[in-house]
């Protein structure tokens, strides 16, 4: 997405001249404006949020001021537009820059995504999950919320879901409950990471399906056999974490107790105390007794920020190269007092907007995620 440059004055605001114009405008907006603040968001963003959560916490808080005309999404495209899809069309989503998009988002596109289920039902025949539909082929899709609009859409047309890091488990139980099979996209760790957490064997029931090759670079016997086929995307912070890391990090401190994202490689995870989402992260370290040592393995801000909120605690970072996600480190300060006072203005700049049928399709996907919520 193109951002075009802000007006030069921003670029020569102080922190704190920037910091008090942000809190003028949204005095003057008061109830017409939310800002919701995903937890990677830099500490000079969360000071201004009304909300902090993962995607899937925002996704549902994006409800939680219908009298709001205006929604500001600091976290990235895709976030912003399912805002866009859940809130009434009253209510208007506004991505601060729209450069902040998601490179494990951007691994698996609508085309791709077509041209693989057309793949596939040409090995498996009729694959779709209905109840006419032959029992022994029905795959079912499943796209992690990090994914565009139009895949969401995808999926709720063809009978799938949308999943978190949080429901994922739940997500892929109810799928296997309506089909034989799961194609989940595009984060094939996530993926992985649960399906072995179900107790499936990630080389006998799961398959890697690379969209620039052929059937995916798989035969059609594998394709028949397996359970899982896991798109080849991954997430370009979580993956930097890595089993060496977990061993250095037991080498310096014994007691410590490693936590990590469902978004790491699975020996990670496996090498790992704990894994879950940035929610349950949170809740690990704040349930955690004092003097506890952890090592977390997720983005570098919430890291730093749950150190500071967690003084009785030791907490750092698996990964010492400290790495933010570079993509929502676009949602800079300047940005949202841009936004905001264009809004006082009368201005709305940079509105995420959802066309339909896409709209329509992704919410009917949304709202199965919200209905199977998180118990697995
Ligand atoms: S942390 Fe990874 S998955 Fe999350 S927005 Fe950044 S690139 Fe995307």
């Amino acid at each position: 997405m193109y951002q075009a440059p802000l007006p030069p004055h921003y670029a020569s605001l102080t922190d704190a001249e920037c910091d008090l114009r942000i809190q003028r405008a949204k005095e003057a907006l008061g109830r017409n404006l939310v800002i919701l603040g995903h937890h990677y968001q830099r500490d000079e963003i969360i000071a201004h949020a009304d909300y902090r959560g993962d995607s899937y916490k925002l996704a549902k808080d994006a409800n939680l001021q219908p009298e709001a005309m205006f929604i500001v999404f600091c976290g990235v495209h895709f976030m912003a537009e399912s805002a866009d899809i859940l809130t009434p069309d009253h209510q208007v989503v506004i991505l601060p820059n729209m450069a902040a998009g998601c490179s494990m988002a951007d691994m698996a596109n609508h085309f791709q995504v077509k041209n693989a289920w057309k793949q596939i039902a040409s090995v498996l025949g009729d694959i779709e999950a209905t109840e006419d539909s032959s029992p022994g082929n029905r795959v079912v899709p499943v796209t992690y919320i990090n994914s565009a609009a139009n895949l969401k859409a995808f999926v709720g047309e063809h009978h799938g879901t949308v999943c978190t890091s949080t429901n994922a488990p739940a997500a892929l139980k109810w799928a296997l409950g309506r089909g034989e099979k799961v194609l989940f996209f595009p984060d094939q760790h996530l993926g992985r990471n649960t399906g072995f957490k179900m107790g499936y064997d990630p080389q006998k029931d799961m398959i890697l399906w690379d969209p620039f090759k052929p059937f995916g670079g798989n035969t059609p016997d594998r394709i028949k056999e397996a359970t899982f086929i896991l798109w080849k995307g991954h997430c370009s912070v979580h993956k930097r974490f890595t089993l060496e890391q977990v061993r250095t990090a037991r080498d310096l401190h014994p007691s410590v107790k490693v936590l990590v994202h469902p978004e790491c490689e699975l020996e990670v995870v496996q090498a790992s105390d704990l894994a879950g989402s940035t929610e349950y992260i949170i809740q690990m370290v704040k349930e955690a007794e004092p003097g506890s040592i952890w090592a977390i393995g997720t983005e570098i801000n919430l890291v730093n920020r749950l150190a500071k909120e967690h003084k009785d605690k030791t907490i750092f970072c698996l990964d010492p190269q400290i790495c933010p996600c570079s993509t929502m480190y676009r949602i800079h300060p300047t940005f949202l007092c841009w936004i905001l006072e264009n809004l006082v203005e009368g201005k709305v700049m940079n509105q995420v907007k959802v066309p339909e049928p896409t709209a329509h399709w992704a919410r009917v996907a949304l709202a199965r995620m919200l209905e199977i919520g998180t118990k697995d």
